[in-house]
């Protein structure tokens, strides 16, 4: 799929962002497969696929499906689209599946369940983690903390939406941000609200 029509899917991730993804997933899934927290509509997990596929590499993406705080009814991205009305919750699985139908190489696997739960039992040691799932300080400090141990040496930790300003945006991504820093990882590069860090 082209960048162009990448962009077009529902989802978070800003076309420039969208092409970083793409760059460090090519020459990170070098190292090892790819794991995404947050799939919600499969948006960034396309952007990560099509770098994998250069290295014949898998992305998993993580999500319960449930959406996070802001997206629940009556918050601030709420979508009538992804909400199930019969059932009374958010419900981003159908999309996720629509949309990774529509790429030629199948190399995501979603995993339907909760990020941390899932890291308490899985073993295989990662070429890049993507954070990107539930932005309260408890739930990205969980995945931190979770995750950033499954990463290969020379492997890459990414994190989206950091805001070093707290009024433009949530600060628990810029906090787990600095805690890698002060732990093992260092900037490889940075694209707007997007980090790469490789892990020494
Ligand atoms: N990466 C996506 C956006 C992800 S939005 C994109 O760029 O388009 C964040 C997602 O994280 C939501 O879909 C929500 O359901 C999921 N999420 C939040 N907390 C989670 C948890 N503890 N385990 C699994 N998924 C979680
Ligand atoms: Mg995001």
């Amino acid at each position: 799929m082209i960048d162009s029509e990448i962009d077009k899917l529902k989802g978070f991730m800003p076309k420039h962002e969208g092409i970083a993804l793409t760059k460090w997933s090519e020459k990170f899934s070098s190292i090892g497969p790819i794991m995404e927290i947050g799939s919600y509509c499969g948006k960034s997990a396309i952007y990560l696929s099509k770098g994998a596929i250069l290295n014949d590499q898998l992305v998993y993406t993580i999500d319960h499906h449930f959406g996070s705080e802001e997206h629940q009814i009556k918050e601030e991205y709420f979508d009538s689209e992804i909400f199930d009305y019969k059932n009374q919750r958010v419900n981003t699985l159908p999309l996720l599946i629509k949309n990774i139908n529509k790429i030629q190489v199948k190399n995501i696997v979603p995993i339907v369940s909760n990020s941390v739960d899932i890291a308490s039992k899985w073993d295989a040691k990662l070429g890049m983690v993507f954070i990107d799932g539930g932005h309260s300080f408890k739930a990205a400090n969980n995945d931190y903390v979770s995750w950033s141990t499954k990463i290969k040496k020379n492997g890459a930790l990414v994190i989206h939406d950091i805001f070093e300003n707290p009024d433009e945006g949530g600060q628990a991504p810029f906090e787990i941000f600095q805690k890698a820093l002060k732990n093992n990882f260092e900037v490889y590069e940075r694209v707007d609200t997007l980090a790469c860090l490789i892990k020494n």
